[in-house]
Order: structure tokens, then C-alpha cells, then sequence
């Protein structure tokens, strides 16, 4: 089969043929109809001094969003049919360690990520395990169903665990306004959130936060973003902060506009690590920090499924889909990317 593939130590990617991947006994072999572009495979194809850490086994295909077909099934699988219109959950986890058997194998010690430590999604065929085979409903639009699983980043910054306060009639703050961001926004909307700030740097994307639902856009560079949020919250602040950016005064200015007693969930990876006032950002003022990585696996999924219930929801996810091209043309994709004139750049598996 033809495939994106990261060969080398260095930037860039080759496009050409691999031998078809073969499913195990507990595996399922998808036929993929649509893969996105995230942020890691970005890195991955410029060869940022997170990739030269994290990538071990070349040659690799790359790419962890998607969705397919199933066409085969190993002997020992059940619950997934061929057939079956899948999406995929990129953490492959070892269902044994402590972290496993204590229900949150999100955080499993053992993770293998899809498209960085074993062959991903951009090309035409994957094998995963059928665990990580999330079954949509037949009807769904594969462009959608390629996006469930950063839809599933921005689900679980809003609501990282089962006991986390209800949303509704609270006031949100967003910081940045990637494809996650601007995710959450829709999510927190659906949520009942009274009041939602986003706050972006890139003109092109603000204009997706007023879209997702929010009710006022901040531009840090021109406006000062915490005094905004606490006059236009009676002093109070944001109830609920999501870091969605990693840019580091991003992350400032989330704990300074957290309310008290308030809650922040930081989801952006900052490239290096950060410094937070501690006493005043977290201790004085009781705040709860939620550390979001990836889905919670599957209550996050369930609350996605429930979510493309509602059609204005569905709507929205699909106007994140700025840009729709071939697996050939993905170097296209990376620039436009980097531009930050895109948000989500979904790909069909053509190679020409
Ligand atoms: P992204 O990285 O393009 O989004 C970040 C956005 O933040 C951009 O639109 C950028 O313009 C904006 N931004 C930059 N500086 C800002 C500032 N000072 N204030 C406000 N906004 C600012 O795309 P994404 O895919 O939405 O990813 C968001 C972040 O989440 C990234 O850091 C990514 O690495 C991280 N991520 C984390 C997880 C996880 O499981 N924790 C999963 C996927 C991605
Ligand atoms: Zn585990």
C-alpha cells in the first residue's frame, strides 16, 4: 500500500509504498477513509527537538486521526465488525499496570501513541487493536468521525473527570483557539456555560471562536485579557479556564483570571518548561488544576457520541474542516498549517 512515511532523522517525509499491514488475533484492519493533520505531525515531519527525543522506531507512517472501514477482523475480537465505520483512540494501552486496573489507562505507563511509536493512520490501510476501534453510528460523516479524537481533547478539558462541577451558568475562559480550542468552546456551549471568552492571536481563527459560540474574542496583544474577563464578570473571573494554546502568558493569564475555588485544565504543551506563581496561581486560591491528556478511555467517547446527537454540534465541527486534500499533497497541508490559516486539515488517502 502507499503511505506517509517519516524514514529519516531529519525534516520531511517520503510518500511511497509499505507492505499492508496484517492484523493480529486481537486486532482489527481498517480500510481508512479520512485522516487529519495534528500538530505532532507536524513536529514529526519538521523533526523539532520533540521528535528527535520522543521517535524511536523509524521508518514510521505517521498520522493518529482518522477513520475507516473495518475489512477484517482477528480471531479473538468481538464487538467490532467488519463493516464497521471507526474511528480510532490513539493510545494504545497495556490494560495491566496499576494505572490500567485502577480505571484510567488514559494515563496507562505502557502507552504506545498511534502514528509515533507504531504505524499511523496516513495511508491506506492501519491496523490497531479492536480495543481502540471506537464504533460510530453508521450515518456518520467521515469527515467528522476523522476529527473524534482531538473533538475528544476538547470533551475532556471540559470535563476531565466524573465528579467535575456542572458547567452551566458558569463563566469560561478559552485561551487559544486551535482546533481544540475552538473545539471546546462548542463543547462548553452545549455545556450552558453563561458567558464564554476566547482568546487568540490569529485573526483567522478568531473568527471560528465567534462561530463555536463565543461570546467575546480577545485579541492579548491588544486588549489586556484578565482585567476584560473581571470587568465583564462583575470582578468574579473565569469559573473555568482551559489552556488550549501551551504559550506560556497564556497560561499566566489563565491562573490570574481564575476565580477563586475556580478550576483550570491545562490541555497546550509548552516547548519548555514554565514557571507558575505557585502561592497566589494555585494555593491561596484553591484552585483545582486538571492535567488533560488525551480521552478518557471511553467515558469521553460516550460524551462525544451524545454531543454529534445534536445537529447545530455537528454543524460546527464540520466548519472546523477548512481544508480537505490528498495524502499526496499533505505537505501542502503542513504549511498551511503552520500559517495558522487552517484549522482542521482533513485527508483523503489518494496518492496519485
Ligand atoms: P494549535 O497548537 O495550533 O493551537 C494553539 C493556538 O494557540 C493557536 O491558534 C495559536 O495562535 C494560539 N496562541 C498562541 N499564543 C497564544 C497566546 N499567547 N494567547 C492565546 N492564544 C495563543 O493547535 P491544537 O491542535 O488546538 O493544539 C493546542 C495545544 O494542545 C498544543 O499545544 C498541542 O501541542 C496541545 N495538545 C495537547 C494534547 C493533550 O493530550 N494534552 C493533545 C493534542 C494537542
Ligand atoms: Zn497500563
Amino acid at each position: 500500500m502507499y503511505a506517509v512515511v517519516k524514514d529519516k532523522k531529519s525534516p520531511g517525509i517520503s510518500i511511497r509504498e509499505v507492505d499492508d499491514p496484517r492484523p493480529g488475533p486481537k486486532d482489527v484492519l481498517i480500510k481508512v477513509l479520512r485522516a487529519a493533520i495534528c500538530g505532532t505531525d507536524l513536529h514529526i515531519w519538521k523533526w523539532n527537538s520533540w521528535a528527535e527525543s520522543r521517535i524511536r522506531n523509524l521508518p514510521l507512517v505517521i498520522g493518529h486521526e482518522f477513520t475507516g472501514i473495518v475489512e477484517e477482523v482477528g480471531e479473538d475480537v468481538e464487538g467490532v465488525a467488519v463493516g464497521d465505520l471507526v474511528s480510532g483512540e490513539t493510545h494504545v494501552v497495556d490494560g495491566t499496570c496499576y494505572q490500567c486496573r485502577t480505571g484510567r489507562m488514559h494515563i496507562c505507563r505502557n502507552m504506545e501513541i498511534v502514528g509515533v511509536d507504531r504505524d499511523g493512520a496516513f495511508a491506506e490501510y492501519i491496523v490497531i487493536p479492536a480495543f481502540n476501534a471506537w464504533v460510530n453510528d453508521k450515518g456518520l460523516d467521515p469527515d467528522i468521525a476523522a476529527v473524534l479524537e482531538p473533538l475528544g481533547n476538547a470533551v475532556n478539558a471540559v470535563f476531565p473527570s466524573d465528579d467535575v462541577d456542572d458547567p452551566a451558568g458558569k463563566y469560561a475562559l478559552v485561551l487559544g483557539c486551535g482546533p481544540i480550542g475552538l473545539m471546546s468552546i462548542a463543547v462548553l456551549r452545549e455545556a450552558g456555560v453563561e458567558k464564554i471568552f476566547a482568546v487568540e492571536i490569529s485573526e483567522y481563527r478568531m473568527r471560528y471562536a465567534e462561530e463555536m459560540g463565543a461570546d467575546m474574542v480577545i485579541n492579548p496583544l491588544e486588549e489586556d485579557v484578565v482585567s476584560t474577563v473581571l470587568s465583564e464578570t462583575n470582578g468574579r473571573g473565569a469559573d473555568i479556564v482551559l489552556e488550549m494554546s501551551g504559550a506560556p502568558p497564556a497560561l499566566e493569564t489563565g491562573f490570574r483570571a481564575l476565580t477563586p475555588g475556580g478550576r483550570i485544565s491545562l490541555l497546550g504543551l509548552p516547548d519548555e518548561p514554565v514557571s507558575v506563581d505557585v502561592n497566589n496561581a494555585i494555593i491561596f486560591k484553591g484552585a483545582v488544576v486538571y492535567g488533560i491528556t488525551g480521552r478518557r478511555m471511553f467515558q469521553t467517547w460516550y460524551q462525544v457520541r451524545g454531543l454529534l446527537n445534536i445537529p447545530r454540534f455537528r454543524d460546527k465541527i464540520r466548519m472546523l474542516i477548512t481544508h480537505r486534500m490528498d495524502m499526496a499533497d499533505i505537505e501542502e497541508g503542513f504549511h498551511l498549517l503552520e500559517s495558522k490559516d487552517a484549522v482542521k486539515i482533513v485527508l483523503r488517502p489518494r496518492f496519485k
